[in-house]
């Protein structure tokens, strides 16, 4: 089949997310990209056209494209069982491996691991935990889960309302009602003139206390948030962030979910961004990264403090009535601990530690004094620019300029993926975590072009 063809069946028949359906639909979007091979940090269309990935698909192929490794175990575990469920105690060696494995690398102290398919599903699965273990505990009103605006956590119904961002919810009928959110952690745009990043971190923290002193203690049942704030910017937490808000938790008991799909296993330069910043969770979300998105997998790690109270109820409620069909699907765990393999003998985390450093330097050296950036900022191997049109009076660009939307498209022009972030004119960057300092280099002076060939347009 030609490309021609593949292209006019996805316009007819694929329902794309994320993507203006009259636009598609009509041809004024040009064509959908056929994405045909990868290798290492770059992926290839069906043109033969290739595109540095500074974005890991989306945040996800941590080990990069075209490990057959990973393939391999995929491979040998379908052709041996490709299928089984772990319903009712049954399981495969590699999903009892993997699971003994996450329970011991996790920070805190874990207990059980629960699997589904996407970030969605797995925080999904958290709300159901949070809510069940209340209820056996004799807690039934201790239900609501406060989020933080621009927090990401996924877009099923639960997950969507976590999500902190209007436009996941607009026409879709969220937030679900025992959802709220509390303000964002952005030193940049929200602190007061004059306020240091410690007073910033600790006037949330106080706002998260009144709000739940106003909705009742005992209505509150669990603080989710990414260690570090993903979709909603690429934001890394202000100085003493994480210190002020976990005694406001700890006091109310509030557990708290720590959704490490981006941020779990290597990103931030450590293993797992709560133990990058001295996050100490009761449960813990992982996806993306575990299996470098070779398979659909995600996990809620479940804390011990939760999970016993789960045990002691079990011969009051009878079994624990939560499950998926792919819950523990072998092939995702066999591609699981491929891809932890790789991550432990090449210590990722150290790359990300390593090139990130490298790669913070140089964005700031070749974007900070730029006249349209406000931000440079990240930590590990994530990072954005954030483009303002007045940094003097931290002044946005007016939205009709698009202004983050045809940086990237420059880039891209150029070869080179970054994202537009969502929220604001933000350009987004999470390569894989075996970038290399030659392709860190590469992947930023395609970016300043794209910058500069924007900001001649803007002036
Ligand atoms: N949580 C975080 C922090 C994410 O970044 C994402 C996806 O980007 C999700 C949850 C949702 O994951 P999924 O898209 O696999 O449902």
């Amino acid at each position: 089949m030609n490309i021609t063809e593949i292209a006019q069946k996805d316009r007819n028949a694929v329902l794309h997310p994320f993507t203006q359906l009259k636009d598609f639909a009509t041809g004024k979007l040009g064509d959908p990209t056929i994405v045909e091979t990868g290798k290492g940090i770059r992926i290839q269309d069906a043109y033969g056209k290739q595109l540095i990935d500074g974005f890991a698909g989306l945040y996800c192929v941590n080990v990069g494209y075209g490990r057959t490794e990973v393939a391999d175990a995929i491979s040998r575990q379908a052709h041996r069982l490709a299928y089984y469920h772990s319903y009712a105690a049954h399981t495969t060696d590699e999903l009892a491996i993997l699971s003994d494995r996450l329970v011991k690398m996790a920070p805190g102290k874990m207990s059980k691991v629960f699997y589904g398919m996407s970030g969605s599903d797995a925080n999904e699965t958290q709300a159901k935990l949070v809510w069940y273990y209340n209820n056996l505990r004799g807690k039934p009103t201790k239900k609501k889960i406060i989020s933080r605006e621009r927090g990401y956590h996924g877009c099923s119904v639960v997950s969507g309302s976590m999500t902190g961002m209007s436009f996941y919810h607009d026409h879709m009928d969220l937030p679900f009602s025992q959802i709220v959110h509390t303000g964002v952690p952005h030193y940049y745009w929200g602190a007061t003139p004059g306020e240091t990043e410690i007073e910033f971190s600790a006037r949330r923290a106080e706002e998260l206390d009144e709000l739940i002193e106003r909705l009742g203690p005992d209505n509150v049942g669990a603080f989710i948030a990414e260690p570090v704030l993903g979709t909603g910017g690429i934001t890394p937490p202000p100085k003493g962030y994480w210190q002020a808000i976990q005694p406001v938790l700890r006091k109310h008991d509030v557990l708290l979910i720590a959704d490490e799909v981006i941020t779990g296993f290597g990103r931030t330069g450590s293993m797992f961004g709560s133990l990058h910043y001295g996050i100490e969770p009761d449960l813990i979300t992982v996806a993306k990264g575990l299996t470098s998105a070779y398979f659909p997998l995600s996990a809620a790690i479940v804390g011990e403090k939760v999970y016993q109270v789960m045990e002691d109820g079990a011969d009051r409620v009878g079994a624990f009535s939560h499950g998926y069909t792919y819950s523990g699907h072998p092939i995702g765990a066999a591609a699981a601990n491929a891809v932890l393999d790789i991550v432990e003998t090449e210590d990722l985390p150290g790359n990300a530690r390593e090139v990130g450093a490298f790669f913070q330097d140089l964005m700031k050296e070749k974007f900070s004094q730029l006249p349209i950036v406000g931000e440079v900022r990240g930590v590990g191997l994530m990072g954005a620019v954030e483009f303002v049109a007045d940094r003097d009076h931290r002044k946005r660009f007016d939205p009709a300029l698009k202004v983050g939307a045809r940086i990237s498209k420059a880039a891209r022009d150029r070869g080179l993926i970054a994202r537009a972030m969502p929220h604001g004119d933000i350009l987004g960057f999470a390569p894989p975590l075996v970038a290399t300092k030659s392709e860190i280099e590469e992947i930023v002076a395609i970016a300043e072009a794209a910058v500069r060939a924007v900001l001649d347009e803007l002036v």
